[in-house]
């Protein structure tokens, strides 16, 4: 007996109505990236593994254990296979866009949106999948336009905290943090290097390596038993450059003046190599362990290390899933929109009509369920009955007459209406 395929662990369907709530929440985004003047960008999927490999950087987790990576072998046989990798985050797509299509020679800065999916191997469970979905944006340009200033940095947390907002979400909170530049991270590197010798023996086989490779990665460690030895760690904070501390200064300046609340955490380096100065992350208390919905930072030396000009920029990424997750939460049980109408024919000789008459609701921008003539009349009440707010009966004595009944669920009421004056009827009804 053959095996039922299911769905690949770490992966799922999304499938109405949880779609519709999917679908708000992204043309929400659009409409508030709209009106901070971004414009979207789409990537492909998979790249070329060295992008990742040098944009977010080897020892990360990501990089070390999460890709799903193969040797694409679809090639001539003179040339070598090429290392191909899905896409784990999309801000290195993009940065190796801008370097791609010389967007820096605009003299402008650029502002970019992206939605779509992105796959690590991660072990699954709420809040965590496989292939899962982000929507973000990027501020990146030459410096000459802009792109360093603390003001970037404050308008796009602002922004956020504005999209968080229309969305519905209550209760999140920001988390910031400054990693400082570039010589600040390496400063910060050798001190964290010198204060886990004496420590190091007692922490986690993945701690021990990064002490030597990447000490500033042992602050993302989950390991709970090395927590108290992080707690005891030195602070970023304490490394940073007078340049690094007046950018920092200015962008919590920028929010206070906005009115955007905060919340200074000197532990949040993010997972990724490829941050310099304002890191952050929004989260949210109803999410349990996996509790960021979003988070992002600078990465003034990103287009640099994978080969392009400087192009300083500031960009996040937001977990759709987890906004879904949040709202469900907060919506408990959100009634599924019902269409406007449920068209019954009586009998199979009234299915071409039934067509025509919805082609005509339809097309007036009313949702309407079809039925089927060889429905009974009383499964044809009970399918509208779960579909639609109101069922709109068709024989052939309507037809021939123009006069359809119409019957609406919530109240039971039952009428006679003309057909040339249902559309409107049911527009009204709809509050359109
Ligand atoms: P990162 O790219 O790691 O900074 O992640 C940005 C956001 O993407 C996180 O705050 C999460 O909301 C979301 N995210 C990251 N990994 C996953 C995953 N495996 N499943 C669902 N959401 C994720």
């Amino acid at each position: 007996m053959s095996q039922t395929l299911k769905a690949v662990r770490g992966t799922r369907d999304l499938l109405p109505p949880e779609t519709a709530l999917w679908n708000r929440i992204e043309a929400t985004a659009r409409s508030v990236f709209a009106r901070y003047n971004f414009g979207e960008i789409r990537t492909p999927i998979f790249e070329d593994t060295s992008l990742f490999a040098r944009g977010v950087g080897e020892e990360t987790d990501i990089v070390s254990k999460e890709m799903y990576t193969w040797e694409d072998r679809a090639r001539a046989q003179s040339e070598k296979p090429q290392s191909l990798t899905l896409r784990p985050e999309n801000t290195a797509g993009v940065v190796r866009a801008y370097i791609e299509h010389k967007l820096g020679e605009t003299g402008q800065l650029q502002k970019l949106y992206y939605i779509g999916p992105q796959f690590r191997r991660e072990r699954p469970q709420k809040g965590r999948y496989r292939q899962f979905w982000q929507i973000g944006a990027e501020v990146i340009g030459p410096p000459s336009a802009g792109s360093e200033s603390p003001l970037r940095d404050a308008e796009v947390l602002e922004m956020l905290a504005t999209l968080l907002d229309e969305l519905g979400i209550t209760g999140w909170t920001l988390e910031l943090n400054s990693v400082g530049s570039a010589a600040d991270r390496a400063r910060y590197n050798d001190v964290l290097r010198a204060a886990l010798i004496p420590v190091v023996s007692h922490m986690c086989q993945d701690c021990q390596r990064r002490a030597e490779t990447n000490p500033l990665r042992v602050l993302d460690c989950k390991v709970p038993e090395d927590q108290p030895i992080i707690e005891t760690l030195p602070k970023i904070a304490d490394c940073l450059d007078e340049d690094s501390k007046k950018h920092f200064a200015q962008v919590t300046a920028a929010l206070d003046a906005a009115g955007v609340p905060y919340h200074l955490n000197p532990r949040l380096v993010r997972g990724l190599d490829y941050y310099t100065r304002t890191t952050f992350e929004f989260t949210h208390g109803g999410l349990g362990a996996q509790n960021a919905l979003l988070g992002g930072g600078r990465y003034d030396g990103l287009s640099e290390a994978i080969g392009g000009p400087k192009a300083p920029g500031i960009g996040f990424a937001i977990g759709f899933d987890r906004l879904v997750l949040t709202l469900q939460a907060q919506q408990s049980e959100q009634a599924a929109e019902k269409a406007a109408a449920y068209i019954a024919p009586l009998g199979e000789n009234m299915n071409a009509a039934a067509l025509a008459l919805a082609r005509e609701l339809r097309r007036a921008g009313l949702t309407v369920e079809l039925g089927d003539g060889s429905f009974r009349l009383k499964k044809s009440f009970e399918a509208a009955d779960k579909t639609a707010r109101r069922i709109v009966i068709l024989g052939e004595d309507e037809l021939a007459s123009g006069v359809l009944t119409v019957k609406t669920f919530s109240t039971g009421e039952q009428t006679k209406v003309d057909r040339t004056e249902l559309a409107k009827l049911l527009l009204a009804a709809n509050g359109m």
